[in-house]
């Protein structure tokens, strides 16, 4: 089939020119160009944002599929021939894919609209950072008239011809938290007269540490990861302020509540304990992917036959899918894309490879979980 061979090049050739999240204008005018090569009508929204419409001959249903389409903050070092032309800017976690695949997916719906209703292609800015750029495209219109909303990403931890899907949480809410102390400095010889911000921050973090392990029920799923710690100036000066960030990803919003709680109790109260002061900043990010059960069931009947269907864990990641989520039924899964005979590197680093016999897949299954939807 030409898609087969097509969205290789379309992989390749987006690789090639990845773009920073709501900068993505090469990758638009790319979109755009192989859109209307198709016969297709697209229309740009949210910025670098494109949509299309793929009406059948008989009126029905509207299903939407979504790409995202921005890189990352990286220079690759894959060695690809193809690799990134923009220095400091790679496609590191597969959404050079994600595009090749809905790009597919369209040109074999154009190539043969002999189905009900439409499906409606979109390609999204920006969802690698929040707040990311599913808000801005529902606030477009991405979503108007839209009864079912689908999407993938590639998935490196699985092998070619598996699909991850399940019912509920899939991904994470993916939160951001920084807490500031305020202790008292002096001379690292005369620590009576201090309250040391950094034995402060470190008693902290390490009591951080107890909520998933002794506040929260076993069987709630989260975690509390510290990824940064800033103090002092030089060492025999006891510091008078620290900082502490982290994120907390958890897959609802009651454990979510919690945790924000006992973070801020843990930070006030440990530092009340050194006579200091410790203050919570807490940033929500992407909420949790929360798939419909109805949906699920009906992709796994339609994917039977072409994918094996895995039912994994959740990704404890965050993905900016999850506004769709709450506007409208439907699901997000992942498509197997590990290399067959290279190491497997992880998504967002520079080494990252995605396996391009996922494609085809990507596009098959695609296309089934639309018609299994336009039909029914
Ligand atoms: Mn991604």
């Amino acid at each position: 089939m030409p898609w087969d061979t097509d969205i290789i090049t379309y992989r390749r050739d987006l690789h090639k020119i990845p773009e920073l999240g709501f900068q993505e204008r090469q990758t638009h005018d790319y979109l755009v160009r192989t859109l209307k090569q198709m016969g297709l009508d697209p229309v740009e929204l949210a910025g670098t944002g494109v949509m299309a419409d793929i009406a059948g001959t008989r009126p029905g249903k509207t299903i939407a599929v979504r790409a995202d389409i921005d890189g990352l903050p990286l220079d690759e070092e894959t060695g690809l021939e193809f690799s990134s032309e923009h220095p400091g800017v790679m496609h590191a976690c597969g959404h050079d894919g994600h595009m090749a695949i809905a790009l597919g997916l369209a040109q074999r719906l154009s190539a043969s609209r002999d189905f009900p209703g439409t499906v409606r292609v979109f390609f999204q800015p920006a969802e690698e950072k929040p707040p990311g750029g599913a808000p801005a495209m529902i606030a477009a219109g991405c979503l108007d008239g839209v009864d079912e909303v689908l999407g993938l990403h590639v998935w490196a931890n699985d092998p070619v011809g598996t699909v991850g899907i399940r019912p509920g949480a899939l991904m994470a809410n993916a939160d951001e938290f920084t807490i500031r102390v305020t202790g008292k400095g002096g001379h690292g010889s005369e620590p009576a007269d201090t309250k040391d911000a950094v034995l402060i921050a470190s008693q902290i973090v390490v009591n951080l540490q107890t909520i998933v392990s002794r506040r929260l029920n076993a069987f709630d799923a989260a975690v509390v990861s510290c990824g940064t710690i800033r103090s002092g100036v030089t060492f025999n000066i006891i510091a008078e302020t620290a900082e502490i960030t982290g994120t907390v990803r958890t897959l609802s919003a009651a454990v979510q509540q919690k945790i924000v709680r006992e973070i801020g109790h843990i930070a006030e109260t440990t530092a009340a304990m050194y006579d200091a002061r410790a203050v919570l900043e807490y940033v929500y990010g992407y909420p949790a992917v929360i798939n419909h059960a109805a949906s699920v069931a009906r992709l796994e009947q339609a994917f039977q036959g072409v994918v094996e269907i895995v039912h994994p864990d959740p990704a404890m990641g965050g993905e900016d899918f999850a506004y769709y989520l709450q506007e409208r039924p439907g699901a997000f899964f992942f498509l197997g894309c590990q290399p067959d005979d290279a190491e497997t590197f992880p998504h967002h680093s520079p080494h990252f490879l995605l396996n391009e016999k996922a494609l085809p897949l990507g596009v098959e299954v695609l296309y089934r979980g639309v018609m299994s939807f336009l039909t029914a």
